[in-house]
C-alpha cells in the first residue's frame, strides 16, 4: 500500500478515488452524495452516508472498526468495499511564537507541509493544495521545487482533519487559508471537491466564510470560481502595481496581465462586508517605493478591495532583501493615505521556517512539460 503511485519508477499509476490494490473505494475521496450512491448500491440505506460522514470529519474518527453505531456486520461489510486513507505526520515542529508546522506523509510516500497559526485573530490552518508549485514566483522557495504532483481531494480536506487531532482543536472554530504549497487553481477541480467535503453539513461543516483561497491569479480559474455555489473568501497574490514589475516577479503574470485580473475581481461576486484581500510581497528596491503605493492605489480604486503586506520572508537562494521598517511603514501609509484599508502580516513560525514561502521538501524535480501535464492530468503521462 505505501508505495501505491510512486512516481520516481517511472510506472502508470491511477491513484483514486479506487486503491489500487484492493479497488476499494477511498472514504477519505468521496463527497457525501458520492457515499450516497456508492451505499444504496450495496442496499444500505443512504443516511449511512450522514453517519459515516460525522465520524471522519466531526469525530475524526480514521478506522472503519471505531464507527460504533453502525452494526458490526455493516462495518464488516464496509470494510471490504472501503477504505479510508489519512495522512500521516512524520514530524510536528513548534514556534516559539506558538506557530506549529507539520510534516505529513501521503499514502505513496510523498511529504507536504502543513501550518498551523494561532490567534491572527482567529486559529488558522495553512493546507496545501499541490506537492510543489508550478508557479515559479521568483521570491518562494516552494516555487523552486517545481510541481511534484496535484493533491487529491482528500489529501487536502485530510490535512485538515489531521490537524485538528494533532492540536486537540476537534470542536473549536478555525480558519483555513489556502496559503501552503501550491497554486489552488491550478488544480481546480480537486480543490473545489475539497472545499465541498470541509464544509458539507453532516461533516465538518466548515463555514465558507471561513476558507480563503489565495491565488497567483489563474484568469480562467478565477472566472470559474466567481460562478461556485461554495465561495470562499478570495486573495489575490498581486505582488507589484505594472504588468513590468510584476512579470519578473510572477511568471504567470506574462500570461494573465494585472488589468485582466483587476477587472475579474471588479466583477467577483463578493460576500457583503467582505473585501478581496491583495497580499503584497515587499520587496527592497523592486517593488516598495512611494511611486508603486501610489500606483498600486490607483490601481484598486473601484474594487472591494484590502491590501495585505508581507515583507518579504528572506531565505538562501532567494535573490532579494525584505525592506527595512521605515520603508514599510512609508508604503502602508502611503496606501492608507489614499483610503486603501491596509495591513502588514506578521511573519510567524520563521525559526522553524513554517513562515510565508518557506515550505519546501525533498522531492523529484519535474521538467515544465511535465508539470503541466501533471496540472491537467492529475498524474504522470
Ligand atoms: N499560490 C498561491 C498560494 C500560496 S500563498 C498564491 O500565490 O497566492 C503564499 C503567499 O505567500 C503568497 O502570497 C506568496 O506570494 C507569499 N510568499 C511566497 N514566498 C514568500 C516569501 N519568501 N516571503 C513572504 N511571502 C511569500
Amino acid at each position: 500500500m505505501d508505495n501505491r503511485g510512486k512516481m520516481e519508477e517511472g510506472r502508470k499509476v491511477v491513484y483514486w478515488p479506487r486503491d489500487t490494490v484492493t479497488s476499494r473505494l477511498d472514504l477519505a475521496e468521496l463527497e457525501r452524495p458520492a457515499l450516497e450512491s456508492a451505499l444504496a448500491e450495496l442496499g444500505e440505506e443512504r443516511f449511512r452516508a450522514r453517519q459515516i460522514f460525522g465520524w471522519i470529519y466531526r469525530r475524526g474518527v480514521t478506522e472503519l472498526e471505531a464507527m460504533t453505531d453502525l452494526s458490526r456486520g455493516l462495518r464488516t461489510v464496509l470494510a471490504t468495499r472501503f477504505t479510508l486513507t489519512t495522512p500521516q505526520v512524520v514530524t510536528h515542529e513548534r514556534s516559539s511564537d506558538g506557530t506549529q508546522k507539520l510534516l505529513l506523509r501521503l499514502a505513496d510516500g510523498l511529504e507536504i507541509e502543513s501550518v498551523f497559526i494561532p490567534d491572527t485573530p482567529a486559529m488558522t490552518f495553512c493546507i496545501s493544495t499541490q506537492a510543489g508549485c508550478a508557479m515559479a514566483c521568483a521570491f518562494c522557495l516552494t516555487g523552486k521545487m517545481g510541481l511534484v504532483r496535484n493533491l487529491t481531494a482528500g489529501e487536502i480536506a485530510g490535512q485538515v482533519r489531521v490537524l485538528a487531532d494533532a492540536l486537540s482543536m476537534r470542536g473549536t472554530a478555525f480558519n483555513i487559508v489556502l496559503m501552503g504549497m501550491g497554486e489552488p487553481l491550478h488544480n481546480y477541480d480537486e480543490t473545489m471537491k475539497a472545499l465541498r467535503i470541509l464544509t458539507d453539513e453532516h461533516g465538518l461543516a466548515l463555514p465558507p466564510r471561513r476558507i480563503t483561497l489565495s491565488t497567483v491569479g489563474l484568469l480562467p480559474g478565477l472566472e470559474r470560481l466567481a460562478r461556485e455555489p461554495i465561495m470562499p473568501n478570495l486573495a489575490i497574490s498581486l505582488h507589484a502595481p505594472s504588468d513590468l514589475q510584476r512579470g519578473q516577479l510572477v511568471p504567470l503574470n506574462r500570461r494573465y496581465g494585472i488589468g485582466d485580473i483587476i477587472d475579474v475581481c471588479k466583477r467577483f461576486p463578493v460576500r457583503a462586508r467582505s473585501r478581496i484581500t491583495f497580499e503584497y510581497v515587499l520587496l527592497a528596491g523592486v517593488n516598495d517605493s512611494i511611486e508603486d503605493a501610489r500606483a498600486l492605489a490607483r490601481l484598486l480604486a473601484g474594487v472591494k478591495s484590502k491590501v495585505n503586506l508581507i515583507p518579504l520572508n528572506a531565505a538562501a537562494g532567494i535573490p532579494f532583501d525584505r525592506p527595512s521598517d521605515a520603508s514599510i511603514d512609508r508604503f502602508a501609509a502611503t496606501l492608507a493615505e489614499r483610503g486603501v484599508l491596509v495591513s502588514v502580516r506578521k511573519s510567524r513560525g520563521r525559526d522553524i521556517r513554517a513562515a510565508c514561502g518557506q515550505l519546501i521538501v525533498e522531492g523529484p524535480r519535474k521538467s515544465p512539460a511535465q508539470q503541466l501535464a501533471i496540472a491537467a492530468f492529475g498524474r504522470q503521462p
